[in-house]
């Protein structure tokens, strides 16, 4: 089947006083209809700047970065090369997002059922009774009692994992064909979180939507992925089917990720215990952006940058270690 996303080589970089940030770095990834892909990372590898550039959301309306290169392409239209009209008339219809602070994407000023309502008006142009109706529809459908009661509530009024199934009722609410999820329960406690992945899938498998998936969490991973994409300094290192990732994981930075495996249902910040920190990205050279932390660290991988190969049936890696020449010269 046609992929229903493509990135191809997307760069994002950010120009700081100190110099230029390559917070994503040549990333090419791609979701099936259908399939959920989870891309995993330590905070600050790329993965929120990644579902940022998909969504028009960098270096539009005074927001800093800028695409420095590579293509989106979404069905058959190419998303950064858009205008902000066409932008606006896929994005929350075709491609909905979900962040961890659902607060920070609703107006605390108006009623939740306000703001359910106004996507299915400028989307779908549901009259305001039928949007209206609807909307307390969506608000049940998330597992929220009492829905005429909370569409007359304020965001204030709600728990976080109201709010955030509030969320994915606006998520939801046009029927997207792909759903975009940044952390999405990362705030929020272990039962909650169960509840809400559980309804994510419900949904998925419902409505045969795509889902990304973005989590520092292997948990949620396991729970949710069909594939992962690992990401580590701007750069996916590793790539595969989730079954094959987890069993046999190649790049010893998913390794050393699966090695502080998280117990799961344990709600977990900060995941990994990998010594050593992510390179300064300004100061990246040309190398093994892991090497400083790679236990089997060779000569090459200091002076030479691994480039993404096919491994196994449909898995990539970026590593020396893959690569018998550069072990044999190496
Ligand atoms: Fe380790 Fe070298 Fe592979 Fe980088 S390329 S992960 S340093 S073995
Ligand atoms: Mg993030």
């Amino acid at each position: 089947t046609a992929d229903l996303l493509e990135i191809e080589g997307l760069s994002t970089y950010f120009d700081t006083e100190e110099g230029t940030v390559r917070a994503v770095d040549g990333v090419s990834l791609r979701v099936r209809p259908g399939e959920t892909v989870c891309i995993v990372g330590e905070s600050g590898c790329g993965k929120s700047i990644t579902a940022m550039s998909i969504m028009g959301l960098v270096g539009t309306n005074g927001t800093a970065g800028r695409i420095a290169g590579g293509r989106i392409r979404y069905e058959d239209r190419d998303l950064l090369r858009l205008n902000k009209h066409e932008l606006r008339t896929i994005r929350g219809h075709e491609i909905a997002m979900i962040f961890q602070e659902p607060m920070s994407s609703l107006n605390p000023v108006l009623p939740i059922g306000e703001q359910i309502m106004e996507p299915l008006i400028e989307h779908l142009k549901l009259s305001k009774k039928a949007a209206r109706a609807r909307a307390i529809e969506l608000i049940a459908q998330v597992g929220i009692a009492r829905p005429e009661q909370i569409a007359k509530a304020y965001p204030h009024e709600l728990s976080g994992g109201m709010l955030q199934r509030i969320m994915i009722a606006i998520a939801i609410s046009c029927g997207p064909k792909l759903l975009i999820a940044d952390e999405p329960t990362t705030a929020l406690d272990v039962t909650i979180q169960a509840q809400i992945l559980d309804m994510l899938r419900q949904f998925k498998a419902e409505s045969d939507m795509s889902i990304l998936l973005i989590t520092h969490d292997l948990g949620v991973v396991a729970e949710m992925a069909d594939y992962v994409v690992v990401m580590y300094a701007g750069k996916v290192v590793e790539e595969g089917e989730v079954v094959e990732l987890f069993e046999r994981p190649k790049h010893p930075y998913t390794q050393g990720l699966l090695k502080s495996k998280p117990i799961m249902g344990q709600r977990q910040d900060e995941l990994y215990s990998i010594p050593g920190q992510v390179p300064n990205p300004l100061e990246l050279k040309p190398s093994c952006y892991f090497y400083e932390r790679c236990e089997h660290a060779m000569d090459v991988c200091r002076r030479a940058e691994p480039t993404l190969k096919g491994v196994g049936e449909q898995g990539s890696v970026a590593c020396w270690l893959y690569e018998e020449e550069a072990i044999v010269h190496g």
